[in-house]
């Protein structure tokens, strides 16, 4: 029987989980990128991988490559908690989680840096990942599909994937009426180091959270710790993997979330110096912590995104080209779902179309199951995270009162304020 050939569009999450898994199963595989380089753009944040995206890369990766993302996630064993506090970190609530000091229960979150998994992820794929090819066209046929090039070159295969992210062209040119909504919010996102001079920036009593400020204006600033179970230099070679690891040290990933209006014009094409100078003015009033974070940052890792999310397709027809991940569901990155549905996306199709070639059907039928399934839960995270981010960026003052003020007070008085134990004991920020 001949190989089926399949064109991912996109090296990222999803098409190179993808792409591992069906080059397992013997189908042949090209994956084609549209950035230089792997670490072209220098996406300075880590995402929480749940029990989806972890079962996901469990199913698609060879066994020592889980192993190494395993090793090169967070550690497990302490309990952790999800804050949601006021712009002085008052507490209004907080969620907690079980920690697992065994580190086997597949189950736990845990923390990857998203670098590092990609360069995890790109691991025996490098024959077969071709960067600086932009897919700009995509046409299906009854025996196959074409996906063309912007240096008007082309491949013709069996099946091609749309992985291409957010602003995905095949997208526009397949599903035309599913463009992402706009949710008139922002995120400035950065990363500082952990450890400066000797010190952890985070106080101990936050060592194991993430937390979500709800500042006043419906401004918010988000931040959690990356700390890397073993270090990806030595987990890279433990493992005989030849790449450098993009990151070395663990370190603070923070995010400030702002409605459009207070957002400067053209936020997007700002220098990052600018970026950031403007994140360190709007996070002024928030906690001498917080603002730490930002004073402290790596400011070339400093990136502004617009805040989207997906329209469901009307109608989602079958044919040879079909989506996964972010070019079909982009969501808000609050709830943390994003990358773990397109894992999810990824160890889907590839078990859809594993199985159609061992059985003989037609890919038509796979991709026609496929999308059904994928549809009914990958929509439904995406209603949960803006859901979630109305929650966070509420604008009724009345509620906004009881949250920011009331709730805290109240529970400083039950509890010892957290505040209490947040000392700053860096230099004193400098007021501009
Ligand atoms: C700050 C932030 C924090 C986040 N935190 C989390 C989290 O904690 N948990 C979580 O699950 N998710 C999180 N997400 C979301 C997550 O990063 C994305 O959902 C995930 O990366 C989507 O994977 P993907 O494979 O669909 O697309 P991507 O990983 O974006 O990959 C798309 C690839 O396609 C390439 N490409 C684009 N256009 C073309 C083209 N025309 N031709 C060829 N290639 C092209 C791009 O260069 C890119 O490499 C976060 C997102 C942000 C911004």
């Amino acid at each position: 029987m001949p190989k089926i050939s399949v064109a991912i569009a996109g090296a990222g999450l999803s098409g190179l989980c993808l792409a591992h898994s069906l080059i397992r199963a013997g189908f042949a595989v090209q994956v084609y990128e549209r950035d230089l380089e792997l670490h072209a753009r220098r996406q300075g944040y880590r995402i929480t991988v749940d029990e989806y995206g972890i079962a996901a890369l469990q199913r698609c990766l060879p066994p020592h490559l889980f192993k190494l993302f395993l090793a090169t996630t967070s550690p497990t064993d302490e309990t952790s908690y999800f804050r949601v506090t006021n712009q002085k970190l008052g507490e209004i609530f907080k969620l907690t989680f079980k920690g697992d000091s065994s580190g086997i229960d597949l189950r736990t979150p845990r923390q990857v840096d998203r670098q590092t998994l990609r360069t995890i992820l790109l691991e025996g794929l490098q024959d077969k990942v071709h960067f600086g090819k932009e897919a700009v066209r995509a046409e299906s046929a009854s025996d196959g599909a074409t996906l063309h090039f912007s240096d008007g070159s082309c491949t013709h295969v069996s099946i091609i994937v749309g992985a291409d992210g957010v602003n995905s062209a095949l997208r526009k040119q397949y599903l035309p009426d599913c463009e992402p909504e706009d949710t008139n919010s922002w995120g400035i996102f950065g990363r500082t180091l952990l450890v400066q001079n000797g010190r952890s920036l985070v106080p101990s009593p936050l060592e194991t959270s993430g937390v979500f400020a709800m500042g006043p204006s419906s401004r918010g600033f988000f931040f959690t710790t990356m700390k890397f179970r073993e270090a990806p230099q030595t987990a890279f070679s433990r493992f005989g993997v030849d790449q450098i690891p993009p990151v070395a040290d663990d370190y603070v990933m923070w995010g400030i979330v702002l409605p459009r209006g207070q957002s400067p014009e053209h936020q997007e094409k700002l220098s990052k110096e600018m970026l950031h100078r403007f994140a360190q003015e709007i996070t002024q009033d928030f906690h001498p912590v917080l603002q730490s974070f930002v004073e402290r940052a790596d400011i070339d890792c400093t990136m502004a995104i617009k805040l989207r999310a997906a329209r469901e397709p009307s109608s989602w027809p079958v044919s040879r080209v079909t989506f996964m991940g972010d070019a079909v569901h982009i969501m808000p990155p609050t709830g943390a779902h994003g990358g773990n549905t397109a894992l999810r996306d990824a160890a889907l199709l590839a078990e859809k179309l594993e199985a159609a070639a061992i059985q003989g059907e037609a890919l038509e039928q796979a991709v026609s199951s496929y999308q059904e399934e994928m549809s009914k839960y990958a929509f439904r995270e995406v209603e949960a995270s803006k859901v979630m981010m109305k929650r966070f960026t509420i604008k009724n003052p009345l509620i906004n009162w009881v949250m920011l003020c009331a709730i805290p007070w109240i529970r400083s008085i039950a509890n010892k304020p957290l505040t209490t134990e947040l000392t700053y004991d860096g230099p004193m920020i400098s007021k501009k």
